[in-house]
């Protein structure tokens, strides 16, 4: 019995070894850590540490639901954007590292202590509407997404990070807004086109449809919010969109039919155009 007890016995070194053997190393290494609530630094320096029976287990079937695809995010429930801690569901998009050039362009765009309205439309997790607000306090914000879910995160988000100059709303792009302008207007709204192969593969077939696909070339979304944008901008706003990697010419030759001057296109750091704007 005892030599049975000591056999289960698994030191946090060699249950990140098993687990690499199966998923990444740094997934590996996140779902320890959420598992035991502790630092990387503290799994470095514990590296001979015995995980408990329940620790061991559930580290183990968060490996295998890993390893069947789920993304670590989901699997934790959160996930770090520009330095900041966001809770996640499979109600919301995964904030993405590209997204972050979106909130820089947009920051870049919003003076530091004068007032300023900022529109984040589909705001999923809040990711972008809550980051622009814990840098630009003066700023008067307004999220909405379409999906009643989405915004419960996006809610627990504000709170958590405690945000108060966002105004979270359930909308359909722009209905609901009627009258209300805006010094700047972002979004990354959903841009993958319908049977697109990738929606099948990896972590996507997790994430939500309507977060990602848009109409047969994915630019539905992107369309209208662009043809809807110019009565919603205060003279001098401008809109940011981030989309696809080959979306960027057409976004400008639409930015441009609507009427936006100074229409541009932004590289990310992988030098794919992200972000357009006008
Ligand atoms: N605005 C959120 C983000 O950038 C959600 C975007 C989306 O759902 N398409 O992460």
């Amino acid at each position: 019995m005892l030599t049975m007890l000591a056999m289960q016995q698994i030191t946090i070194l060699e249950a990140l070894r098993q687990a690499g053997r199966v998923i990444d190393e740094i997934d590996a290494r996140m779902l320890l850590q959420y598992v035991l609530s502790v630092s990387h630094s503290y799994l470095l320096a514990h590296h001979e540490q015995d995980l408990a029976p329940g620790q061991a287990l559930s580290f183990r079937t968060l490996t295998m639901r890993r390893a069947h695809g789920e993304p670590v995010a989901y699997l934790t429930g959160k996930r770090e954007f520009y330095s900041l801690d966001f809770a996640v569901t499979p109600a919301v998009l995964i904030p993405r590292h590209e997204t972050e050039l979106l909130v820089d362009l947009s920051l870049a765009r919003i003076p530091l202590d004068l007032p300023c309205k900022v529109l984040d439309l589909g705001t999923g997790s809040g990711a972008i509407a809550l980051t622009i607000a814990k840098h630009r306090p003066s700023a008067d914000i307004i999220a909405v997404d379409f999906s009643a879910d989405a915004l419960k995160v996006a809610g627990k988000n504000a709170e958590q990070l405690n945000v108060s100059n966002v105004r979270i709303m359930e909308a359909d792009w722009f209905k609901g807004l009627a009258g209300e302008q805006f010094n700047l207007i972002v979004s990354n709204p959903p841009y993958v086109a319908y049977g697109d192969p990738h929606l099948d593969q990896g972590d996507l077939r997790f994430e939500p449809g309507i977060a990602l696909a848009a109409g047969d070339e994915g630019l539905d979304c992107i369309q209208s919010i662009i043809a809807s944008a110019p009565a919603h901008l205060a003279a001098g706003g401008a809109l940011l969109l981030e989309h696809g990697y080959d979306q960027a010419e057409t976004c400008r030759q639409l930015l441009g039919e609507a009427g936006f001057a100074g229409v541009f296109s932004h590289p990310d750091l992988a030098g794919v155009m992200r972000v357009s704007g006008g």
